[in-house]
C-alpha cells in the first residue's frame, strides 16, 4: 500500500480514509489527520484562490487589450503576483485525488507552493526590468 498523504510505501499498519471521490491508504493516523486538515481547507479557501486567479487573469486582459508602450505589460505582471500568491497560500485547487494516485499530497503541496514562488520572483524581475529600464 502506498500513503495517500506522505507517499510511504508500507505493507502493515496504516489505516484508510473515505472521501467524496474513494477510499484511499495512509501509512498512519498523523497522515490521516493531515488529510482531513487538507480537505477541510480545500473546501474553506476554493473560492479565495478562484477570485485571486480570476483577478490574475484580469491582468492579462489589461495587458492585452487596454495597455500599450513601455508599461503594457506591467497589469500582467501584477496578474501574475497575484496568481503565484494564489498558488502559494491555497495550493489546493490545483490537486485531486485522482493525481494523488502518482504524487502525494505532501510533495503536490510542495511543487505547488515552489512554482507559485517562481512565479512570483520571475514576474517581480520583469518589473524591475520594465521601471528599472526607465531611470
Ligand atoms: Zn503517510
Amino acid at each position: 500500500m502506498k500513503c495517500v498523504y506522505c507517499g510511504k510505501e508500507y505493507t502493515e499498519g496504516g489505516s484508510k480514509i473515505n472521501v467524496s471521490n474513494g477510499t484511499f491508504d495512509v501509512c498512519c493516523n498523523e497522515c490521516k489527520k493531515q488529510v482531513r486538515d487538507y480537505l477541510e481547507k480545500d473546501m474553506q479557501y476554493k473560492n479565495k484562490s478562484y477570485i485571486m486567479i480570476f483577478c490574475g487573469s484580469i491582468g492579462f486582459i489589461l495587458s492585452t487589450f487596454v495597455f500599450s508602450g513601455t508599461y503594457k505589460l506591467v497589469p500582467m505582471y501584477l496578474g501574475m503576483i497575484i496568481a503565484g500568491l494564489a498558488l502559494v497560500l491555497y495550493p489546493y485547487i490545483f490537486q485531486s485525488f485522482i493525481t494523488f494516485t502518482r504524487y502525494p499530497i505532501r510533495k503536490a503541496d510542495r511543487a505547488v507552493r515552489i512554482a507559485g514562488g517562481l512565479i512570483i520572483v520571475i514576474s517581480l524581475a520583469f518589473l524591475a526590468m520594465t521601471f528599472g529600464g526607465r531611470s
